[in-house]
């Protein structure tokens, strides 16, 4: 095979969110020669984002991709090798282990550091994407702040709408919960929370079927009630999507152990997977934080796991 075409990496790195960078430049500081292949969105869902207020150290806040590219710049500074591609295959069989990087160049790596995210569901109408980070978030963790005292509406049934609505309802005026069903899939204890929170109404059978603004920010949602028929305008400045997420973990299958959904698993409170060498950090393996400081954090871990696993086997201890 042509030399171009197959080359062998100590290191390699997939995914390029704050999980991916931060892990990059930890193993570039080791010394680990990491390659970060930036998967298709470089600088992952933060560059999708507007302002970030709760990221320490920027203590007057800092834009979504402004921040990426301080990730990106950094790693680079370190000495990581930052390029751009996907990976589309990947065989764990064996290490070295083999990952195709869009669809033809073959590399050979002793170790892989799975950073490659978690993808927010979308509702899948054509003005949550004009308003996207003018109103529309898929974060209230990340964006409830910027709403303070105002209403909004929050759609979704699960633990996540769950967990959200009630963070809006301590910083904003009326938050409205919709569920598109007759029923919750959030946990008992949750619905019990958010029925006794006296802000949030809850609208079962309830559709967005327009976000309404002035091209600027959400003013409203044309929502539509499929029990009585009925479509009512709802006078809101956000509107957060909580419908669930997708880990971009399609192509570790089979070789990687997962949940239903598609996170990873992660042993012990550390990054390692069920295939040694293979550490996974970020919200591939995050269903729970989903975070920009616990993605860096975890990608910190990755690196130092990784680490440690090759100066094992340097030392002739095989994991
Ligand atoms: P879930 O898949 O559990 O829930 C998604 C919700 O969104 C459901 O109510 C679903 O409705 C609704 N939905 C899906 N698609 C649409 C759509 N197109 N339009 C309107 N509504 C839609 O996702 P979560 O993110 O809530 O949770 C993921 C996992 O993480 C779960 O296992 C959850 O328990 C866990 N989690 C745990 C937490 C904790 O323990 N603190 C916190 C957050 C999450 P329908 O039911 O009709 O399909």
């Amino acid at each position: 095979m042509d030399k171009e075409l197959n080359e062998r990496i100590k290191c390699l790195i997939i995914g390029s969110g704050p999980a991916g960078y931060t892990a990059a430049i930890y193993a570039a500081r080791a010394d680990l020669k990491p390659v970060l292949y930036t998967g298709m969105l470089i600088g992952g869902q933060l560059t999708k984002t507007t302002d970030v207020e709760n990221y320490p150290g920027y203590p007057d806040g800092v834009m979504g991709p402004e921040m990426m590219e301080g990730f990106h710049k950094q790693a680079i500074r370190m000495g990581a090798d930052l390029r751009i591609g996907i990976a589309t295959e990947v065989d764990f069989s064996e290490r070295p282990y083999k990952v195709i990087i869009d669809k033809k160049k073959e590399i050979l790596a002793d170790t892989v550091i799975i950073a490659t995210g978690a993808t927010p569901k979308r509702l899948g109408i054509d003005s949550e994407l004009e308003y996207a980070g003018k109103g529309v978030s898929a974060c209230a963790t990340c964006d409830g702040f910027f709403f303070k005292g105002e209403d909004v509406a929050i759609v979704g049934g699960g633990d996540t709408a769950a967990e959200e609505a009630l963070h809006l309802s301590k910083l904003c005026k009326k938050v409205y919960m919709m569920v598109r069903n007759s029923t919750f899939r959030a946990s008992k204890t949750m619905i019990h929370r958010l029925e006794n929170t006296s802000n949030i109404e809850i609208l079962f059978n309830t559709e967005v079927k327009e976000i309404i603004g002035d091209d600027i920010k959400v003013t409203g949602a044309r929502v539509f009630n499929k029990n009585t028929d009925k479509e009512t305008k709802l006078d809101i400045a956000g509107l957060f999507i909580a419908i669930g997420h997708l880990p971009n973990t399609a192509i570790f299958n089979p070789w990687i152990t997962m949940d239903d959904i598609g996170y990873i698993k992660t042993i012990n409170c550390t990054t390692k997977t069920n295939v040694s060498g293979v550490f996974c950090c970020g919200d591939a393996q995050d269903p729970s934080y989903r975070q920009a400081i616990t993605a860096a954090g975890s990608g910190c871990m990755a690196s130092l796991d990784c680490e440690r696993f090759l100066s094992a086997i340097e030392h002739g201890v095989f994991e």
